[in-house]
């Protein structure tokens, strides 16, 4: 009896150890984005080449890796190349926002398979946003697994972005910290029954700057959100900042010490002025009092129907009414551009959001306020560019999340792959 507990105890601590080289193995898979050969992984893991080969066998017959067929001789034998079976481990990430949700499936080498667009504002009026959120992307997720043929155990786990005050609604309180948040992926796990990573919007499209994007291989950068709200990601050393409690904010800082009224209840904020939200508030209050514009046409007469993108698209198409709005906003936002580059003295600052599809029209007020602004030992002036990631950056950076927390700690449990 107390032999078997032994050797039973022996045996567990046998098959903890091979899955942490297991979990090596997939990590150096996942890190080295192609095909690997046993010998490189053996290398990389400092293990010996008899364990890797048993290891990737029983990875195989589990379906987490694939075998590719053999590789360019480097002297001896053509080698076998392995990579992460992207069937297998697919990955969900889901933007919340003010009037849309946008929900994709990525596989583990961060191409997207599959994206849907849907009504928010339903769920966000409703009793219980939570669990309707739940139940909407779960639907949405077994409605796509299940007319693709693609097993469900196949979803590995899902990323979801909030804006800092959707997460309030959602989370039902008034504070966005840590505790709060794993509270809210708890209970968003048990409801949507596979793992959930939360994070705050503006964090996820850095990260999916940093991996993806314009901020690849950038160690000092600045993510600018420029949408509904105004949201700001900081690179710092390579790696992304939130600040002591994760408050990190941009939109409501003060720009004007009187002016008007903010949703959160302060005075003359950025978000007052330069903002999505701000734009079509201005556009409607403008049309209302009869100005002309093509915007009129486009809502047909009903200022409802008034969001930030259709400002931006009348500007792309010429509207003067739509260009001065947009101007004037990015002339503020400048000002304060200016003010990051001396607090963060960042390498490049990328801007994505709605407003960012304004491109030149966004871009040129913000260089001309910022140049006007540089100090005189500034040599070379930062680079501003809008992202290329476009309407899918907060999504890919929830979908990755999972991803990135297994390679941060391959050791934890949190984040399953086997
Ligand atoms: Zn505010």
């Amino acid at each position: 009896m107390v032999n078997n507990m032994g050797k039973n105890g022996h045996e567990d601590r046998v098959s903890v150890k091979q899955n942490l080289r297991k979990k090596l193995i997939i990590k150096t898979l996942i890190e080295a984005a192609e095909p690997v050969s046993v010998a490189e992984i053996t290398k990389k893991t400092s293990s010996n080449y008899p364990t890797i080969n048993s290891l990737l066998s029983q990875l195989k017959e589990e379906e987490i890796v694939t075998e590719l067929g053999l590789g360019e001789s480097t002297g001896g034998r053509r080698p076998t190349l392995y990579r992460l079976n992207n069937e297998k481990l697919l990955f969900a990430g889901i933007e919340v926002g003010h009037t849309n949700n946008l929900l994709i499936i990525m596989n583990i080498e961060n191409r997207v398979i599959h994206s849907i667009t849907t009504d928010s504002r339903e769920i966000i009026a409703s009793k219980n946003p939570l669990k309707m959120l739940a139940d909407s992307c779960h639907n949405q997720l077994i409605s796509y697994l299940e007319g693709a043929g693609i097993p469900r155990e196949n979803l590995q786990g899902v990323g979801i972005g909030f804006s800092g005050d959707l997460f309030k609604h959602f989370s039902g309180t008034k504070e966005n910290d840590l505790e709060v948040l794993h509270r809210v992926e708890r209970k968003l796990s048990m409801l949507m029954k596979i793992p959930v990573l939360i994070d705050i919007d503006v964090k996820l499209m850095t990260r999916a700057e940093k991996w993806f994007g314009k901020l690849k291989n950038v160690n000092n950068g600045l993510c600018i959100n420029l949408t509904w709200g105004i949201g700001l990601g900081v690179i710092m050393g390579g790696t992304i900042q939130q600040g002591a409690h994760g408050h990190l904010e941009f939109g409501h800082i003060t720009v004007r010490e009187d002016g008007d009224l903010c949703y959160c209840g302060k005075r003359g904020c950025l978000e007052t002025i330069a903002s999505g939200h701000e734009l079509e508030k201005k556009a409607r209050e403008k049309i209302l009092a009869g100005e002309k514009t093509m915007l009129t046409e486009m809502i047909k007469g009903d200022v409802d129907r008034l969001e930030e993108d259709i400002i931006v698209t009348a500007a792309l198409e010429g509207d003067i009414f739509s260009i001065e709005l947009i101007t004037e906003a990015a002339k503020v936002l400048g000002v304060q551009v200016a003010n990051l580059i001396k607090l963060f003295d960042p390498e490049k600052i990328v801007i994505n959001g709605t407003l960012s599809r304004a491109g030149r029209l966004l871009l040129n007020p913000i260089r001309t306020e910022v140049d006007k602004r540089a100090l005189y030992y500034t040599k070379e002036s930062v680079p501003i560019e809008t992202s290329d990631l476009g309407k899918t950056a907060i999504a890919l950076g929830a979908a990755s999340m999972h991803i990135h927390e297994f390679l941060k700690d391959s050791t934890s449990d949190i984040v399953k792959f086997i």
